[in-house]
């Protein structure tokens, strides 16, 4: 039996994880988890799953949880990184799943890479703010970094010689707006951007995802966790979300994994140790399944140029991307700049800040406060 830890508990990448967990109780238990502001679903679960300990930063949550009968004495219950990293390295934890949304994610991915342990990775911003301290830390402590967003699980579950890796090819749905013009897109608004035509996601990956933004951060975090150069990888749309992505080999076989888009697929598989588990999925009709593929859209270019600008040059410009991306899509959510001027924030944003070779967790951290500074500015000057 696996004991789970999971961050982002009330998420939708908590919720699949929650389910893989459900369905496969002989080999899983949750021992604890993290969430911020819904209580609603934290006291869903805690009710559904009994973990022994959870952890929050967030004040009401924090004193929600300690005011809330029945917990206390059955369950411990944490909001400083100390308690929470005792609880993570004991015995009560095997597996730590890293499903918290966006930058904010950074500081429980390294809390949980330093426990040796195997960790499942969603939160991609922090590979790409935090690649360079993450990747080396994983080697040092021994923790198994296996990604579940489900392009690069697809690509581990296809890499069979890694040494003879020609290329790899990551699918990008396109979003909703897949083949409409930037002329049509100027007057989007958020609720139309968060609506996903194949995945089910939280509202920062949605609006990613409808940018394309998240298929380039998705390119920095595949040049990270699989060592690989950016120019060996190759971005395309595929519409239907099947191919989940596509590794190339020296002998001319190009291997892929396929599903319908779900993300309990990826979890299942990161989750499981030699044999695959048992989950309620829907199989592919492939009597009636059509694919298609098309190259990466050329008004997208100077973004995604930027993106391999990034793997190439390093030195904290990962962060600078991440952390103007975040702004900007904040700022598009609250309806302060438009759908378009997202990529004006990160690009404008990327020339004003000063980066460094030599990076450790205070540095990543002033990086990113510095990032955002400028990228609200930006923000300012482009709503004004
Ligand atoms: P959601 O917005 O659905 O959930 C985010 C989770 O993080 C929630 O549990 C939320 O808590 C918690 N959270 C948010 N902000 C903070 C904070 N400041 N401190 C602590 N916890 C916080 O996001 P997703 O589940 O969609 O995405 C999670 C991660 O997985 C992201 O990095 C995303 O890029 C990645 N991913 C997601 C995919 C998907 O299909 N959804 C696919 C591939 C990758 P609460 O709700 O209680 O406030
Ligand atoms: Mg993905």
């Amino acid at each position: 039996m696996k004991k789970i830890f999971l961050f982002g508990a009330t998420g939708s990448i908590g919720e699949s994880s929650l389910n893989v967990i459900k369905e496969n109780p002989d080999h899983f238990v949750l021992s604890g988890i993290s969430f911020n502001k819904n209580s609603t679903r934290a006291k869903d679960i805690i009710g559904n799953f009994h973990p022994e300990h959870i952890f929050t930063t967030n004040e009401k949550s924090y004193s929600w949880l300690k005011k809330e009968n029945n917990l206390s004495n059955t369950i411990s219950i944490s909001n400083n990184i100390e308690e929470l990293s005792e609880f993570l390295n004991s015995d009560n934890v095997d597996i730590i799943i890293s499903a918290i949304s966006g930058f904010a994610g950074l500081e429980t991915s390294i809390l949980s890479v330093q426990t040796g342990k195997k960790v499942l990775l969603a939160n991609k911003e922090s590979i790409v703010a935090g690649g360079d301290i993450l990747i080396p830390l994983s080697k040092k402590t021994g923790a198994n970094i296996v990604p579940i967003d489900s392009e690069h699980n697809a690509i581990l579950q296809c890499i069979d010689d890694y040494s003879a890796i020609h290329n790899i090819t990551i699918t990008a749905s396109g979003g909703p707006f897949n083949g409409i013009s930037d002329s049509d897109l100027e007057n989007i608004s958020p609720q139309d951007a968060l609506k996903h035509p194949t995945w089910n996601m939280g509202a920062k990956i949605s609006i990613d995802s409808a940018t394309l933004v998240n298929k380039c951060l998705e390119l920095i975090e595949a040049s990270y966790l699989f060592n690989i150069n950016e120019s060996k990888i190759n971005l395309v749309i595929h519409p239907q979300s099947i191919v989940h992505s596509i590794v190339t080999y020296s002998d001319g076989s190009s291997l892929c994994q396929m599903s319908n888009p779900d993300m309990k697929v990826p979890i299942a598989h990161a989750l499981s140790d030699e044999n695959r588990l048992n989950i309620n999925f829907r199989e592919l009709d492939f009597d009636n399944l059509s694919l298609s593929f098309s190259a990466f859209p050329k008004n997208r270019k100077i973004i995604e140029d930027l993106a391999r600008e990034v793997c190439k040059i390093k030195n904290g410009s990962g962060i600078v991307f991440n952390a103007a991306n975040e702004v900007a899509v904040d700022a598009f959510l609250n309806s302060k700049i438009k759908f378009l001027e997202i990529f004006d924030v990160i690009l404008r944003t990327f020339d004003n800040v000063q980066l460094s070779k030599e990076l450790d967790i205070e540095k990543i951290y002033e990086i990113d406060k510095a990032s955002r500074i400028m990228a609200k500015k930006v923000v300012e000057s482009t709503s004004n």
